[in-house]
């Protein structure tokens, strides 16, 4: 299903909507509000920018550097080159523990991999720990939002939830008593998971280390009490420095929720004694972004979710209508390159306003690569009704006579048309909006009237 027709599905539930929209607005708001506090904040962008140019354009030589350090550190290094490599590694893991329950805090990439079904599939039960993250998989839904999981349900959602999955009270909306609830719950999850996997938010080449950064400490609730943490890491996240992660971090948990810093910012670096730690490092189609000049810089993206809480189309749509793991604006810019066929809507699904480009971190140019995408689009789609409109279009606005006689024709047209051809499914404009009241004259007659 396209974004317009999934689009339409949210806006049904007409007061959800204009909720959701200005639930995220707040949180765009509160993004505004600190990043005012720091004098600094556009030199940070600017520098957290250039630190990922290098990043992109020495990828290679980080990766190589991050594997060496690691690998001495006593950190296990795992490469895979797509989606169900990284699936089958994470498997052979768990199987060499035999393992068959763990705990996974909120990882996208494993999102993006698909590994819960993949796991359950493989008789593995799957615990993410994320509250948020819990929500949504309770009720087999994805992530709407990829900081705020389930930003689409409301409170009485979830109590009605929670009555059913963890027998709380029936109507008690009360946030703290539902997170205590979900606490208890989750910790005999951690306390029962031999394995745990986190993601990953950057990886230091210089050190061979890694950092995690969550709100709740699930992450490192989870690893503690396990013996063997797999850390699954797009190829994309590595840093050079350590120093580095004091531009990032600044800039992420501002970007993100408008807090001053994540709660939780962990760095792994070995395991423990008798301990394990392995890293999954995934390509997944990244290299093949990297070498797509005008869309490689998506590659730089924190994945903040700024960019989606400042979209007018994110906010008025909802995560889903995206269908892709990571939706919004970024989202829109990554998925064709995923599947160009399968994503076709999304680069399309945007104003172009350029709000996502003026609040990313790392001045990634959104909207310019949203309209590079849509003319890939255009010209790999060939003729379309739209394509041979516009050609029709352009020779009439090409010849004046042509013109002149096409306006006279179809002033009179729309005078007399019913509305079920005006307003046919041609029209896709017209779903929303009403035609203008044709004019009684061109505005050439009354410029000939009134300038002359
Ligand atoms: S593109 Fe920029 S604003 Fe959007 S999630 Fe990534 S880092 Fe954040």
């Amino acid at each position: 299903m396209s974004h317009p027709a999934k689009a339409s599905e949210f806006l049904q539930d007409a007061a959800k909507a204009k909720w959701h929209d200005e639930t995220l607005w707040f949180v765009r708001d509160k993004r505004d509000t600190i990043s005012k506090t720091i004098p600094e904040w556009e030199k940070l962008r600017e520098l957290a920018s250039q630190i990922k140019d290098n990043v992109l354009a020495n990828l290679d030589k980080y990766l190589v550097q991050f594997e060496e350090k690691a690998t001495a550190n006593g950190i296990k290094v795992h490469w895979a080159k797509d989606a169900e490599e990284h699936n089958q590694i994470v498997l052979s893991i768990l199987q060499r523990h035999q393992c068959k329950a763990i705990v996974k805090s909120k990882s996208i990439l494993t999102e993006e991999c698909h590994l819960n079904p993949f796991l359950e599939n493989n008789g593995v039960e799957v615990v993410d720990t994320d509250l948020g993250e819990r929500i949504v998989q309770f009720l087999n839904q994805p992530p709407s939002h990829i900081v705020l999981p389930a930003i689409h349900l409301k409170k009485r959602d979830i109590s009605e939830l929670f009555h059913e999955k963890l027998h709380t009270e029936k109507g008690n909306e009360d946030p703290a008593y539902l997170t205590h609830a979900a606490r208890l719950h989750l910790r005999e999850k951690f306390l029962g998971a031999k394995v745990a996997i986190t993601g990953v938010n950057f990886g230091v080449a210089e050190t061979g280390e890694f950092v995690v950064c969550t709100n709740e400490g699930n992450a490192d609730m989870g690893v503690h009490l396990a013996d063997v943490h797999i850390a699954c890491m797009g190829i994309e996240k590595i840093i050079p420095r350590r120093k580095d992660l004091g531009v990032f971090l600044r800039l992420l948990a501002r970007s993100a929720t408008g807090q001053p810093i994540t709660n939780y910012n962990s760095h792994f670096r070995s395991p423990a004694a008798g301990k394990e730690i392995h890293i999954v490092l995934v390509d997944n189609g990244r290299t093949d972004q990297l070498a797509r000049e005008k869309f490689k810089n998506s590659l730089k993206c924190i994945r903040c979710g700024a960019c989606m809480n400042t979209c007018p189309i994110y906010r008025r749509s909802g995560g889903y209508s995206y269908g892709s793991v990571v939706p919004g604006p970024i989202g829109s810019i990554l998925s064709p390159g995923l599947d160009v066929k399968k994503y076709s809507t999304l680069p399309f699904a945007s104003t172009l306003c350029g709000s996502c480009t003026d609040v990313c971190p790392v001045k990634i140019n959104i909207h310019e690569q949203l309209y590079e995408w849509r003319q890939e689009i255009t010209k790999a789609q060939g003729t379309n009704a739209k394509s041979i409109s516009m050609k029709i279009a352009n020779g009439i606005f090409a010849v004046p006579f042509a013109y002149k006689v096409t306006g006279v024709m179809m002033r009179g047209a729309l005078k007399i048309l019913p509305d079920s051809i005006t307003y046919s499914g041609l029209n896709t404009w017209g779903k929303q909006r009403d035609l203008p009241e044709t004019p009684k004259e061109t505005f050439k007659d009354w410029y000939k009237k009134n300038r002359t």
